[in-house]
Order: structure tokens, then C-alpha cells, then sequence
């Protein structure tokens, strides 16, 4: 096994789903999203996409960390309670 394999292999979380950890969630405002993709990049697990041009939370990746929230340049994500 080379050290790729072993570093993928661990890092990975694009098979544990975490929605059940949460207790607030993440809402964007696309009224004010510029799609910049800050809150992409910030996020810890792959719960943020880019899908026709927007960037979606996929909630069952979601675990309500609320850094996207507390990244976006502009404040157009809001936590909210679930
Ligand atoms: S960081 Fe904010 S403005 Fe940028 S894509 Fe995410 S929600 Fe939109
Ligand atoms: S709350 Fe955390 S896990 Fe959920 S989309 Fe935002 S940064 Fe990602």
C-alpha cells in the first residue's frame, strides 16, 4: 500500500453521513450568494456543491458545524435550529 492509498483511505468521509450529529442547520440566502465558493472551501465534510452554477448543501453530509455560516463573506448563511 503507498502512502496515497493510506492517506485517502483515512481522510476520507464521502461514505459517513453525519446528518444525525446536527441540531441547527445551514440556510443560504441565494437572494445575496454570489456563488463565490468560500463556503465550500471551508467546509470540513463534502456537504457543499457546486450544481447549475449554485452552491447546495447536501444535509446528509451536513453535520452543523456552522462554519460555512461563520466563513461567508457576505452573511447570506443563516443556522438555524432543527
Ligand atoms: S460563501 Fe456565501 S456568498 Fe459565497 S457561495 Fe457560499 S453562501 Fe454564497
Ligand atoms: S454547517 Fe458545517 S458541515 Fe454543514 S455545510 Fe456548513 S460547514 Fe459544512
Amino acid at each position: 500500500m503507498d502512502i496515497g492509498t493510506v492517506v485517502r483511505d483515512s481522510g476520507s468521509t464521502i461514505h459517513a453521513k453525519k446528518s444525525g450529529w446536527r441540531s441547527t442547520q445551514p440556510l443560504i440566502d441565494y437572494k445575496r450568494c454570489t456563488s463565490c465558493g468560500w463556503c465550500w472551501a471551508y467546509c470540513p465534510e463534502p456537504a457543499i456543491r457546486l450544481e447549475g452554477g449554485k452552491y447546495i448543501i447536501d444535509y446528509s453530509f451536513c453535520k452543523g458545524c456552522g462554519i460555512c455560516a461563520v466563513e461567508c463573506p457576505l452573511h447570506c448563511i443563516s443556522m438555524v435550529m432543527e
